[in-house]
């Protein structure tokens, strides 16, 4: 027991601070950020032909549909945007002209309060959102000391938590999960697949995005988004995000 202790001690608390401090240069490295202009948009005039996905228009940078390759960074733009990223809807992920990840919950999730159930579906995902999603669960970032448990039926979930993009096969099955669920309930489309199709975007079998199927409460940008992305998208959706810049 005392060797226990003393490795404890030793080796201190490992689990993250976010979201009571800022998320660490490991927590959300560069492919992890969105990518923002490092002047302005219409003097980088090589920018939205860097873009494979048409992210980059003339005038505003469409978050939902970039998937954080970094091409577009020998055109003028940095990954650096903050990972506190998510819109409550989908024109709030083109920026400017949105507001990059305007924290306010929708009035109907307040009864949610500070516990919520999670259901996680994958509709056709690559995978690596998965991988982030589930990380929530580890030691590390341990989403239960903020309220926040998986739960493996939909009947026991207020937050349906969707990865990939939507699939003809997968339609019907997530829309149950979504019926199967109480309310008040919610949606979160993670990662860019739900959001905008992401790279698949335009193929045969996909829906374009999640919200041609669900009615969509969350969109988290990324392609993965990183733990902390996730994890302050949840929160947000309850009202427990971080501060945005310029949000009292
Ligand atoms: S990171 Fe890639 S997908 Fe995102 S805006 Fe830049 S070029 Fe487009
Ligand atoms: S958003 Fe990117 S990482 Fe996530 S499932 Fe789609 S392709 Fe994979």
């Amino acid at each position: 027991m005392s060797t226990w202790l003393g490795r404890a001690w030793a080796r201190g608390i490992l689990t993250t601070r976010y979201p009571a401090a800022p998320a660490a240069d490991d927590e959300a490295p560069e492919t992890g950020r969105p990518p923002m202009p490092t002047r302005p948009l219409d003097e980088l005039a090589e920018a939205p032909g860097s873009c494979p996905t048409g992210a980059i228009g003339p005038a505003a940078v469409d978050q939902g549909k970039c998937i954080r390759c970094a091409r577009c960074r020998a055109a003028g733009f940095a990954l650096t945007g903050p990972v506190e990223a998510s819109g409550r809807r989908r024109s709030e992920l083109v920026w400017p002209g949105g507001r990059p990840g305007a924290t306010v919950p929708e009035a109907g999730l307040a009864p949610l309060g500070r516990s919520v159930h999670v259901f996680l579906v994958d509709v056709g995902s690559c995978n690596a959102c998965n991988l982030e999603v589930l990380a929530l669960a580890n030691p590390y970032y341990d989403a239960t000391r903020l309220g926040i448990f998986f739960t493996n039926s939909p009947r026991h979930a207020d937050v349906l938590l969707v990865v990939g993009v939507p699939t003809e096969e997968m339609v019907e099955p997530v829309w149950r999960a979504y019926e199967a669920m109480p309310a008040p309930k919610a949606v979160v489309a993670v990662g860019a697949c739900p959001t905008s199709g992401g790279v698949f975007a335009g193929n045969a079998g996909l829906r374009p995005g999640l919200d041609a199927v669900l009615p969509v409460d969350r969109y988290v940008p990324g392609c993965p988004p990183p733990p902390v992305a996730i994890l302050d998208a949840i929160l947000a959706l309850i009202g427990r995000g971080r501060p945005r810049a310029g949000e009292a």
